[in-house]
């Protein structure tokens, strides 16, 4: 669920025609709707006739860019928001990333890990090269300048065939805005047009062209390159070693529900697994509620499957921002009420089925059955609009260790006692598949079937590939 998983970033690159007028301000507006993304930094190169200026600072994207901070000058720009999973979470290792090099003025945005980071960056620190932060972006910034000796199109060929793991750029050099997305395809990524002048936008979510008022043009393909220039936008043919593994989670919780996937609705992805679910065992209960935001598509498919009514019980607080670990129980217990309301009308007395959209520690779902019965609730049926989490990501989602996962660390009945729920169901795989359609999709933390080659303890690589 939303406090125990996290996405690591969101990115955006924007081309504008009419080169008197500044990118900038648009990455700005794309990067708050994306600010799901990533929380703990967020940054703006703007590329004014190859010459690149760059802002970035710790927090959101609102307290970052404050005052005369979005004055960078340049038709083209490229943004980012940022939840570390690897490098320290200094302004360092914020990003976009600069350099000059032989290319140019050069900047890059990267979402997602590689699983070769390490073996990388020592190769790249006995060929002599000089980091500034811990980040594997920084990895591929080098990669791609070291071999771009016959371009910036070559650079990026010739990084992406020693890279692996998932990675979705933009970058920009010279006139040109660039789109980069994995031969796996794990995270996503869409080209949309500005609709009131001329202009490209590429941008992590769908959800950001609805922020710029862009039209979506279509998503980039896995192994695709996509270039926009003064003569528009041709995009360089995918690597016939391409193969789509969009990350589910991708689906599952972490797009913002208004964005389309790779074709696919993130709302009605959630809402037909909570319709799959009520498919898999009758509940008796008189409402069916959700944990706020990302469980209420699954609860209200749920509800509309059962005939159970749908009802909030649990209002987010939208204005709490970041929360840290607190220290002892109680000041965690305090941080929950704080941070979710009960509607109380709606929980004393009642048998609910709680839709909540994952399971992972359950450490803060377990607080929230606590919250409800002390509400009044009679019965809490606890729901996962998904399997049971039993794998590590590899490729950008910060997942804890295997042994931390709760569906490792204990039975279905430990789960439930532990929960404090009177019952505990989650969406089965096969009820997933069925969702899924077309096997298109990593699973790994699902099913443990990684895409590729992933580093296991003690530095070895585990081969369990789909
Ligand atoms: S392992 Fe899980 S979180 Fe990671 S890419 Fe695959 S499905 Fe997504």
């Amino acid at each position: 669920m939303a406090d125990e998983l996290h996405e690591e970033c969101g990115v955006i690159g924007i081309y504008r025609m009419d080169e008197t007028r500044n990118a900038a301000p648009l990455v700005y507006y794309g990067l708050y709707a994306l600010q799901h993304r990533g929380q703990e930094s967020a940054g703006i190169a703007a590329n004014n006739h190859g010459s690149i200026e760059l802002r970035k600072g710790l927090g959101l994207v609102g307290e970052v860019f404050r005052g005369d901070a979005l004055n960078l000058a340049g038709n083209i720009a490229i943004g980012h928001v940022r939840y570390s999973t690897a490098g320290d979470q200094s302004v360092r290792s914020a990003q976009p990333l600069a350099a000059i090099c032989r290319l140019g003025e050069l900047a890059l945005a990267h979402n997602g890990n590689l699983v070769n980071a390490e073996s990388l960056r020592e190769m790249l620190t006995d060929e002599g090269a000089i980091f500034h932060s811990t980040t594997d972006s920084e990895s591929i910034l080098n990669l791609i300048c070291q071999h771009g000796t016959r371009g910036i199109e070559s650079g990026i060929r010739n990084a992406m065939s020693l890279i692996k793991g998932a990675y979705v750029l933009v970058l920009t050099i010279g006139d040109k805005l660039i789109g980069v997305r994995d031969p796996y395809g794990l995270h996503p990524m869409c080209i949309g047009k500005l609709t009131k002048e001329e202009g490209y936008v590429l941008a992590s979510e769908t959800c950001a062209l609805e922020a710029l008022d862009a039209e979506f043009v279509r998503d980039v393909q896995p192994g695709e390159i996509v270039i926009i220039d003064r003569e528009g936008l041709h995009a360089l043919e995918p690597s016939h070693l391409s193969r789509k593994n969009l990350c589910v989670f991708e689906l599952v919780y972490f797009a913002r529900p208004d964005s389309i996937v790779d074709g696919v609705s993130v709302y009605d992805f959630r809402r037909r697994c909570g319709m799959k679910l009520a498919g898999q065992r009758k509940i008796d209960a008189d409402v069916v509620m959700a944990v706020p935001d990302s469980g209420i598509p699954a609860a209200i498919g749920y509800a509309e499957a059962s005939g159970i009514p749908y009802g909030e019980g649990l209002i987010k607080n939208k204005y709490m921002g970041r929360t840290f670990i607190l220290p002892d129980q109680e000041q965690r217990d305090a941080a929950v009420r704080i941070k979710l309301a009960t509607i109380k009308h709606n929980i004393e007395g009642k048998r609910l089925v709680l839709i909540d959209d994952s399971i992972v520690r359950g450490t803060t779902l377990r607080r929230i059955v606590k919250l409800l019965r002390d509400e009044g609730a009679k019965e809490i049926h606890v729901c996962a609009a998904s399997p049971e989490v039993r794998y590590s990501c590899y490729f950008g989602i910060d997942t804890p260790h295997r042994e931390k996962l709760i569906a490792v660390q204990k039975s279905p009945e430990e789960i439930c006692e532990y929960l404090g729920a009177d019952s505990v169901t989650y969406l089965s795989e096969e009820s997933l598949r069925d969702v899924c359609g077309e096997d298109l999709y990593c699973k790994a933390c699902f099913d443990g079937k990684y895409p590729m080659e992933v580093p296991v303890s003690g530095g070895e690589v585990s081969d369990n590939r789909a």
